[in-house]
């Protein structure tokens, strides 16, 4: 390629950059500086790395929700990260806010910069996700960030597999593989029941796109598995 036309592309592809990214700015703060969980944040994972989890995971959730234009999507401009060292949990995302705790990255034993990735899929899902104003299911509601963390596949050793759980709305990992299941019997469910939870929630939804109540399902999944 001649010296011009490199410029040339390389400016063209800096806006495409631009123009992907620019609807939302991402922000990452290490407020746990100097404390083992910082320092271990800064080492294996880092602020750069981080921002780059978070464009991609949006993206990511934005492809599995079938949002292609800005109209279909939440009105966020500003996802923020934050290590802190005042929660004991692992994370939790509010006010378009991702809180990832520092004592949970200090003491993760093995790699934890594929687990935080797995995380942030999860917590980014919250961002982005609708919540039947807000009356889905709170298992609902985990079931679909960790199915977007399943579809990533950054995903512990010590998830249930297919099958596994005692009810739908158990949540996490659970809801997830179930989720996943209904996603088999028809293409693009999960996006549909998304959309769907804009606008409320009904438990009728899952007998609007998949013709049967979810209880029904639930129980046509646990013998599908042998359970
Ligand atoms: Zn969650």
């Amino acid at each position: 390629m001649a010296y011009s036309k490199k410029i040339i592309f390389f400016l063209f592809s800096s806006l495409l950059l631009l123009h992907v990214v620019s609807s939302v700015e991402f922000t990452v703060v290490n407020k746990a500086v100097g404390t083992p969980g910082g320092v271990r944040f800064d080492n294996e994972i880092g602020v750069d790395c981080s921002k780059q989890i978070m464009v991609a995971s949006t993206d990511f959730i934005w492809k599995i929700f079938q949002q292609s234009s800005i109209a279909d999507r939440k009105n966020v401009h500003r996802v923020s990260l934050f290590i802190v060292t005042d929660y004991d949990g692992v994370a939790f995302a509010s006010n378009n806010e991702i809180h990832v705790s520092a004592s949970y990255i200090a003491n993760y034993g093995g790699d934890v910069k594929r687990e935080i990735t797995g995380v942030l899929y999860h917590e980014m899902t919250h961002i982005w996700q609708w919540n039947g104003i807000p009356n889905a299911p709170g298992g609902l509601i985990e079931g679909i960030a960790d199915y977007i963390r399943l579809k990533s596949g950054y995903i512990p050793n010590h998830w249930v597999g297919p099958g596994g759980g005692s009810s739908w709305d158990q949540g996490y990992d659970v809801t997830a593989r179930f989720l996943d299941y209904l996603e088999g019997l028809s293409s693009g469910f999960v996006a549909e029941l998304n959309w769907r939870l804009k606008y409320g929630y009904s438990a009728n939804y899952f007998v609007q796109l998949l013709e049967k109540p979810v209880d029904q399902l639930w129980a046509d999944y646990k013998a599908a598995y042998g359970h």
